[in-house]
């Protein structure tokens, strides 16, 4: 098998990271360069690496995704309003290759989305 990807590793506290949530399927951890005051990604531990990648039974695993998101915006106390981003592919800004949900929040945001 190729080598585990940077999240996959973060998942397997193989190296440090940050981590506010985890349970069996999923982890969340703060992001290193954040673009908000707060800014966590979570990901599933399955290794998907984008959206075009899934499966009709990978429905439940991503709905936990905003489960997660929801839950951990109400702990961090920015429910009045807060973003959920997914970059596919590289044209959309994606450079990590493991499916993720981008939870920021903490300050205004604009539409549309740079
Ligand atoms: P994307 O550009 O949508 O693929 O998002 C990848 C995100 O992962 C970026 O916001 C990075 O700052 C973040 N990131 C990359 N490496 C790490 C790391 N080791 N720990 C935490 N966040 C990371
Ligand atoms: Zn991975």
């Amino acid at each position: 098998m190729s080598e585990k990807c940077i999240f996959c590793k973060i998942a397997d506290k193989e190296i440090s990271s940050s981590i506010v949530y985890e349970d069996p399927e999923i982890v969340a951890f703060n992001d290193i360069n954040p673009q908000a005051p707060v800014h966590i990604i979570i990901i599933p531990r399955k290794h998907i690496p984008r959206v075009m990648d899934l499966e009709e039974n990978d429905a439940a695993l991503i709905g936990k995704l905003f489960i997660v998101a929801k839950k951990l915006a109400k702990e961090k106390e920015i429910e009045d309003g807060y973003r959920l981003v997914i970059n596919c592919n590289p044209g959309a800004g994606q450079s990590v290759f493991h499916i993720h949900l981008h939870l920021l929040g903490g300050r205004k945001f604009t539409w549309p989305p740079g």
